[in-house]
Formats: C-alpha cells, structure tokens, sequence
C-alpha cells in the first residue's frame, strides 16, 4: 500500500451523508431503522440519512416514508424504476450535502459501527477509507468462490490499486466526492472510478455479516453485468486479447497452410510418393471452427466496446427521479 506523505489531521466532518440503496428491501427496513437508531448517537457529527428507493415491487416505499415522517434527516429519493445499484449509489452521491459520506448496503452486511473506525482514519486525514472483508459469513460457497475469483480478476482487468475483497461501503471525502461526481459514464463501477480518481486511500478490516432479511439482490446474472461492465469500461486489455488471439489463430493457419501444400507437393511429384497425403477433412472442419469462434468473439468484445460508445453518445441522464422527500428545494439536481 502506497505511504501518504502529505496526510493532514482534521476534524470529525460537521454532516456526514449516509447513503443507503434499496431495491426490494421492505424486510430488511426495520432492521435498518433499529441499528441507525442505535449508532447514531455514537457518530460525532450531524447525519442526513440518504436512501435511494431504486425502483423497488414491493413495500420498501411505504416503510422509507413512514421513516422520513418520523426523522427529517431521513431523505428518501425515489427512482422511477430500477436502475441498478451503481446508480442509485450515485444518486446518493449527487444529493448528498455531506463533508463525507459513507455509502453502505441497507441489508447490514456493512455494520454500521465500522462508521466510526472509518471516521477515525478520516480524521487522520485520509480521503477515502473502504471496508476490506475478512470473513464472509452466511455465504454460499458458491458466492465466495466467484467473489474471490471476480475480485483478482478485476485488479488486473480494472486498475492496480483496486483494493481486494473491498466492496462499496466506505467512508468518502468532499474532495474525492467532489471529483468523483465529474465522471458521468453510464456504465459504472464506482471501485474502479475511485482507484482511478486516486487520493489517500486506506482500508479498515470488518467481518461481513449475513444478510438481516430477505434475499440478494446481486443474482449472478447482476454479478456477471457488473464484472463485464468493470471490465470493458475499465481496461481496453479484452480488445487486446481479442486481437493476439486472432493473430494466433492466422500463425497457425498459416503453419498448417503452408505444410499441406508441401506435403501435397512432394506426393503428387514424384519425390517422396510414399507419403501418405491425406486430404484432411478434420483439420479443416477444426480450423473451420476454431477461426469462426474467434471471429465471432473477436466480433462480440467490440460489439460490446460499440454498445458502450453508443450509450454514453446518447448523452442520457443517469437515472430519473420520481420524487424527494425531505430535501430542501435548493437541493442540487442530479444528473449532469
Ligand atoms: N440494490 C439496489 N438496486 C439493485 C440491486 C441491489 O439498490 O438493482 C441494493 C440492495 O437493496 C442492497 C445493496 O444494493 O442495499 C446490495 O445488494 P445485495 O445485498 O442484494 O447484494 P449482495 O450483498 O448480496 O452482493
Ligand atoms: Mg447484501
């Protein structure tokens, strides 16, 4: 981990944002309630709670607004439908009012006394502290063996400093808020932005709890989204790939080209009639195959490199707002 020289101790934030996503939460809410009811006296700064209602089916709504009733630092925005994780965290972001924010997931798998651990390290004056996992209790083996594998995978394909088994609960400056919300790209792996953006970063290692209720709203199909996403907006290394392997493929073509021809040669002449010339009819359906599937993948990474092209050249917002409840009428607009 890289040594920060120009760290400079400052103050507990005077309002920290608690940014909070739900889609499809309403039996995690009262779970929440209890636990930011129980932290929130601990934390030395004032709160606004922000929570993202992402197009939820179900209650989640009805539960959030009865919240709001209750506590006016509880800000609900209401998406109008779903538009996934990554944008409601950034919602969250562009409404949030904070000197910090904390983004966190509304099933308390990120526990919310690590808040204070990660207030401590900003108060040493690091800009962004990110929750690192030590344990993943509750888990399908199957969730760990593919979290683990998406997570190496990532640092290569996204950037080098994309911290391990970290997911998005973290503590986050004005500063680096501030830089992170110039980057408006559609498809969006907030991780990866934040490595990229840089600033004094630092972990702080929590076990990460079972789910409070409910079921996951990550179903290996997001997963899979998600990963591609980090991948190709990331890294043009897929392209590359794309491209030797094509080159490969032409080498051994052109190898097993010129041998055939050869062989053919000194059958047909005379010079070695003893060689069995075969007419090779697997070889070439091989090849045949072999050269179509990488034509076709080759053909599919740019599709998806064109796909992103052509969202981001439409130039749409990143999500619509049905409505806001307890934000003051000069709070900011979201999208660009
Ligand atoms: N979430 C969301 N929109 C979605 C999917 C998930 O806002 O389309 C929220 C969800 O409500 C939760 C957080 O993102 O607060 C993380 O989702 P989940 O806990 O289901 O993912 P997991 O922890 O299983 O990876
Ligand atoms: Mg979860």
């Amino acid at each position: 981990m890289a040594t920060y020289y120009s760290l400079k101790k400052r103050k507990n934030p005077n309002l920290l944002s608690l940014i909070i996503p739900c889609y499809n939460e309403e039996k995690v809410i009262p779970f929440l309630k209890e636990s930011i009811r129980e932290i929130l006296p601990k934390i030395p700064s004032k709160v606004e709670l922000i929570l993202v209602n992402d197009g939820s089916s179900d209650h989640t709504v009805e539960e959030l607004i009865r919240w709001a009733d209750e506590d006016k630092r509880i800000k609900i925005i209401n998406f109008a439908r779903n538009f996934g994780h990554q944008i409601a965290v950034t919602a969250g972001m562009d409404y949030a009012n904070g000197d910090a924010i904390v983004i966190m997931d509304a099933d308390l798998q990120d526990p919310p006394e690590v808040i204070l651990e990660m207030l401590s390290k900003y108060r040493e004056g690091y800009d962004v502290v990110y929750g690192q996992r030590e344990e993943r209790a509750g888990e399908t083996f199957f969730k760990k063996v593919s979290a683990w594998a998406f997570y190496r995978l990532m640092k290569i394909l996204v950037h080098k400093d994309l911290p391990l088994d970290s997911g998005d609960f973290r503590l986050i400056s004005r500063n680096c808020l501030d830089s992170l919300k110039e980057m408006r790209e559609n498809h969006r792996f907030l991780r990866g932005m934040g490595a990229w953006v840089g600033y004094p970063q630092t972990p702080v290692i929590y076990k990460r709890a079972p789910r409070a209720a409910g079921e996951t709203k990550y179903p290996l199909r997001k997963m899979l989204r998600l990963a591609v996403n980090a991948a190709v907006s990331f890294s043009p290394l897929p392209l590359r790939l794309s491209l030797s392997f094509g080159i490969f493929i032409a080498i051994v073509g052109f190898i097993v080209g010129i041998t055939s021809v050869v062989k053919a040669w000194m059958h047909y002449s005379g010079l070695y009639p003893e060689l069995v010339y075969n007419p090779g009819w697997a070889t070439i359906v091989t090849l045949l195959c072999i050269i179509g599937g990488a034509i076709l993948i080759a053909i599919g990474i740019l599709g998806e490199y064109i796909a992103r092209i052509f969202e981001e050249v439409k130039g749409r917002p990143l999500y619509v707002v049905e409505s806001k409840i307890n934000f003051d009428s000069k709070a900011k607009k979201g999208s660009k």
